[in-house]
């Protein structure tokens, strides 16, 4: 029977549209079902408006240093220009998706899509039943916030953050993750009084040691109080705005409380069942390396897979799927390597193995370090660190993870990220010619390990 469709992706964000975009441009027909907004989370409440206010955070910093430079500047910040120019171009992004889509001949509906059978959905607004060769779940997620915590009703998440009408006068982030240390530096550049409440014994569980060390010292400097080994046992309103009592028995009170504590797939009510698949024990959609479900017609890409929770990530499997699925092309992602960044102030960058994963996996393995002032402080006092990290196995040199913390971490670490791709070695690091002045220097001009690692016990230092 011929469907409407050779394609129906559910999910107007990274993954959907490119996959949607890729397949009709291997002449498939394709319908793209958003229920909110075209460009899906990173693009109107993820990745984009966040660097945008990860911007708008450093000129707090920058004023800081200007009269060392010669300069005087008037501090003054108004949150509402801000707002209003992010709305601004997140609008504008939005037009750019959707014409993008039409560009390449992609239908849209503008609906919420329910899985009615392995080859159809249903659209609840419209009540109309369409039907596809193929089925691309590409729903993404959603904040996931601890209801066990009584009150917690009375917090934010990332998408009400960035809809704030005024900034408090301070406010608890909790979590340790991503959003959790990001959000905090926004926050604290803005002015706010920020604290941030993390359960474990350090900020950014699976990263470098090094890194999550070296970031919460420096959360420390810039006046961000880091509460670790407790999180919200209660919160209730009170004249200030929000009281809480934490775990350890002590109590604060919060102009707002953000919870950063993870996300979830978007996979209620999804009618996956209908099409013969269970979800897993997050909620997932289960699929192997080529993005197939148990239902030979379905596939799922992004964050609705839980695999790696990021834009390119979610991008790349959506064209390996549309390549492989209608460009007659065998496209599997490697997930073994992703460099990611961190867009706190100073940012993390990272791609390979932490520290610790080392040394699980090698035998002998050599550290180095270079740890610096970095130089836009020349003329002024600071305890604040460039950090860069280099791992490599002790036998073959090959650099196996690098680490960043510092100015402009995530730009350097997207090309420090093709050479580790690559299988580049610490030899094929330091042939390479030195940029002066620019931190990244150090990546190629590191001595001497700063210590060796030989089954598992640390030699030198
Ligand atoms: P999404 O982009 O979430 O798209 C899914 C779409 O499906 C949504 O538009 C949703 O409305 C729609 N949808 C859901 N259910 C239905 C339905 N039943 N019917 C119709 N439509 C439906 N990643 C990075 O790489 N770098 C960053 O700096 C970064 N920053 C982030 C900051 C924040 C605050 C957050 C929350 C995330 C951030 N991420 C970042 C992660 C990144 O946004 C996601 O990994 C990425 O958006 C996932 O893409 P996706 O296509 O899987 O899903
Ligand atoms: P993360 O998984 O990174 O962090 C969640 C945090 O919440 C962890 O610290 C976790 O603690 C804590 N947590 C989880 N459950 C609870 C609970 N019940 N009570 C208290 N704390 C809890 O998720 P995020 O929400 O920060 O971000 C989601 C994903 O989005 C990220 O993993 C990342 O993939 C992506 N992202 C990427 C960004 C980037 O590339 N720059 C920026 C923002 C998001 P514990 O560690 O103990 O489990």
């Amino acid at each position: 029977m011929a469907h409407d469709y050779d394609l129906i992706v559910i999910g107007g964000g990274s993954g959907g549209v490119r996959a949607a975009r890729l397949a009709a441009g291997h002449g498939a027909k394709v319908c793209v079902i958003e229920e909110y907004r075209l460009g899906g989370t990173c693009v109107i409440r993820g990745c984009v408006p966040k660097k945008l206010l990860v911007y708008a955070s450093r000129f707090s910093g920058m004023l800081d240093l200007a009269p060392s430079f010669g300069w005087q500047m008037d501090g003054t910040f108004d949150w509402p220009t801000l707002l209003a120019n992010k709305d601004k171009e997140i609008d504008r992004l939005e037009k750019v998706y959707g014409n993008l889509l039409k560009g390449s001949g992609v239908e849209t509906r503008a609906d919420r899509a329910v899985v009615s059978g392995p080859n159809s959905v249903k659209l609840t607004k419209s009540g109309e039943e369409l039907t596809a060769d193929k089925i691309l779940i590409a729903t993404g997620g959603h904040p996931f916030v601890p209801e066990d915590i009584p009150g917690h009703e009375l917090g934010i998440t990332s998408n009400e953050a960035f809809e704030l009408q005024t900034l408090p006068k301070n406010i608890l982030v909790v979590g340790g993750g991503y959003i959790a240390v990001e959000f905090a530096g926004i926050f604290n550049g803005l002015g706010v009084e920020t604290t941030l409440a993390y359960r474990g014994a350090q900020i950014l569980r699976g990263f470098d040691a090094h890194m999550r060390e070296s970031l919460s010292e420096e959360f420390d400097r810039r006046g961000i109080h880091v509460k670790l080994g407790t999180q919200p046992s209660m919160l209730s309103e009170c004249e200030a705005g929000i009281r809480v009592n934490f775990a350890d028995d002590s109590d604060e009170e919060y102009g707002a409380v953000m919870f950063a504590t993870g996300r979830v797939p978007n996979t209620k009510g999804l009618g996956l069942e209908n099409a013969g698949i269970t979800l897993g024990k997050h909620g997932e959609v289960p699929v192997d390396d080529y993005s197939r479900t148990s239902c030979k017609s379905v596939f799922a890409v992004g964050d609705v897979t839980n695999r790696a929770a990021l834009t390119p990530v979610a991008i790349r499997e959506g064209q390996a799927f549309a390549d492989t699925e209608f460009g007659g092309k065998d496209v599997k992602v490697d997930h073994s390597i992703i460099p990611t960044a961190v867009f706190t102030s100073p940012e993390i960058g990272t791609v390979g193995l932490t520290e610790e994963q080392a040394i699980e996996q090698h035998a002998q393995v050599d550290v180095w370090i270079a740890r610096f002032k970095p130089m836009i402080y020349s003329f002024k006092q600071t305890e604040s660190r460039t950090t860069f990290k280099v791992i490599t196995e002790h036998q073959s040199g090959k650099v196996l993870g690098v680490h960043i913390m510092g100015s402009e971490a995530g730009e350097m670490i997207q090309l420090v990220g093709i050479a580790v791709t690559m299988g580049a070695t610490k030899a094929d690091f330091d042939r390479t010619i030195a940029v002066h002045p620019v931190a990244a220097e150090e990546l190629v001009t590191m001595k001497a390990p700063a210590y060796r690692i030989v089954n598992g016990e640390r030699l030198s230092e």
